[in-house]
């Protein structure tokens, strides 16, 4: 499959030019292409926004007002620091700066370590990139309610719906860019209650053996615990996959793990989510399947394509519904009429009457999620006119070892998924160098949050936690020991209970590279 290259010069993959889509019957995909270039920025509607019958104006209330108390946390930092920079010679000052950064941002970092004289003055890049962490820490021990979903007015929840339609457990597989750390809550709408599972990789290159493992551990419990339903019932276990492309700059602004090259991170994807569909069906006979879905979703404003399988159940990299085009066709349509509408077009992609009933649970599920994504189509368009205005990475932080997606918002963290420095280096890498592009010229230390969960019902778990956390923040700083200094890097470790909204902050195993402070205080600092 080759790109295309447009008059306007941007690239479009081949199911971005309508003669090449391969479902002409498809109204939805042929009329619209997705994720196109308005000229206006946006989708080019004559829609306004929160006008869509499909627009859900509480819950993107609810997430607008989410996000902005996210961003006004970390929005504290620099100008609280930039208060406190020119007093840091002034009699008492580290006693008070200290006051300061517990009252303004509830962040507690020691006055003994705040101290500085004329001649060894505050490392102030480190110090924001330690309240960087400490801000971060503080939202995830917030506990945002993560069912906001429930606001939508469906009648029943979603925790009901989906096992109807087939489905006992929803897994998510994203890419670690940041941009995508607010599919659960914001892209998919989906209520944190359905999801067992969410976890993020350069690419959304999960690794398949694990995935099998989450897997068994879901149906092992469904034979002993009849939990969340009894293995007789004949539901799936779904694995979703999400990669991303950027339909303003696609040659620059995709998945940076595929060559910003849609085709080629759809396709990995594709492959992979096979891969673990064959591993469950030839590690455990009798019939065992799970479902997946490929999802792509367009970073510069949220739309996605469901690629909707056929009814055979297989996938296509070039057959897909898209957001943005039922976006644009629903939009004079009453309500109901705009989700029959969706419903029409999901069959029409599965290429089945609407009324089958052998793929009724998938295509259900491919409507669900569109028509979720839609709500959030029509909030970006509100909340920006549809597109964000910075295409690109402007992430805070990053989070190495297990994936937090606690607090979702887009652009707030790069996570590096791993369980060593040697498995996750590669992701690793590509994050830190992200954020070092947009640290260093500022003179700011890169913010990485070395995470590791555990199961507080095991024995010794959360020794064994604290251990790994102590060895890959160590790991961390040694790789990245030339980087020491005022651009350098903060590593803080952290375990937590799974289920658990606190972090345990771990002590570091002893004075690191990456020190900017006296010998000795380091291991102090970790503690913060
Ligand atoms: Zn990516």
């Amino acid at each position: 499959m080759k790109s295309v290259l447009q008059p306007d010069g941007r690239w479009l993959a081949p199911w971005d030019a309508a003669a090449a889509w391969p479902r002409q019957g498809a109204v939805a995909t042929v009329t619209s292409p997705p994720g196109r270039a308005a000229r206006n920025g946006g989708f080019g509607l004559n829609v306004a926004a929160g006008g869509h019958p499909l627009a859900e104006p509480a819950l993107s209330a609810a997430l607008k007002q989410r996000a902005e108390e996210i961003e006004a946390a970390f929005a504290l930092i620099q100008p609280v620091l930039r208060r406190l920079a020119p007093r840091q010679f002034d009699d008492g000052f580290p006693e008070q700066a200290h006051g300061q950064l517990v009252n303004s941002l509830g962040v507690d970092i020691p006055a003994a370590e705040l101290n500085s004289s004329w001649s060894t003055p505050l490392d102030l890049g480190r110090l924001h990139a330690r309240c960087v962490l400490g801000t971060f820490r503080n939202l995830v021990e917030r506990e945002f309610d993560r069912n906001l979903p429930a606001l939508l007015d469906e009648g029943e929840s979603a925790e009901v719906l989906i096992p109807r339609f087939g489905f006992h457990a929803v897994d998510i597989t994203s890419c670690s860019d940041g941009r995508l750390l607010g599919a659960v809550d914001f892209i998919l709408r989906v209520p944190q209650a359905v999801v067992v599972w969410h976890d993020a990789y350069a690419g959304a290159m999960f690794d398949v053996e694990d995935a099998l493992h989450r897997w068994e551990s879901v149906e092992l419990r469904r034979w002993r615990e009849g939990r969340p339903n009894d293995a007789s019932e004949p539901t799936r276990y779904l694995k979703v996959g999400l990669y991303h492309f950027s339909s303003a700059d696609p040659r620059h602004q995709g998945c940076a793990a595929h060559g910003s090259d849609e085709v080629r991170a759809a396709t990995a994807l594709l492959a992979r989510l096979q891969e673990f569909e064959g591993a469950v069906e030839s590690t455990q006979c009798c019939g065992a399947s799970v479902a997946t879905l490929l999802v792509g979703v367009d970073t510069d404003t949220d739309a996605i394509r469901v690629h909707v399988p056929d009814a055979a159940g297989r996938t296509d990299v070039d057959r897909f519904v898209s957001s943005a085009a039922l976006y644009e066709q629903t939009a004079s349509l009453g309500r109901e009429a705009a989700k029959e509408f969706i419903r029409q077009v999901v069959a029409d992609c599965t290429g089945v009457d609407a009324a089958d009933a052998r793929t009724e649970g998938m295509r259900w599920l491919c409507g669900y999620l569109l028509k979720n994504n839609i709500g959030q189509v029509d909030a970006v368009l509100g909340w920006i006119g549809g597109r964000y205005a910075d295409p690109g990475h402007t992430e805070k932080l990053l989070v190495a070892g297990d994936a937090i997606d606690d607090v979702q918002l887009r652009n707030l963290a790069f996570q590096a998924q791993m369980r060593t420095l040697e498995e996750g280096a590669v992701d690793l890498d590509v994050g830190i160098g992200i954020l070092r592009r947009t640290n260093a010229p500022h003179g700011l230390a890169v913010p990485v949050l070395v995470h590791v969960a555990y199961d507080e019902r095991i024995p010794g778990a959360c020794a064994t936690a604290q251990t790994r956390a102590r060895r890959l923040t160590a790991a961390i700083e040694t790789r990245y020991a030339d980087a020491a200094g005022s651009d350098g890097l903060v590593v803080q470790g952290v375990v937590r209970a799974r289920g658990r909204a606190r972090l345990e902050l771990v002590e570091a195993e002893g004075d690191g590279p990456m020190s900017s402070l006296p010998p000795g205080a380091r291991r102090k600092e970790a503690l913060r």
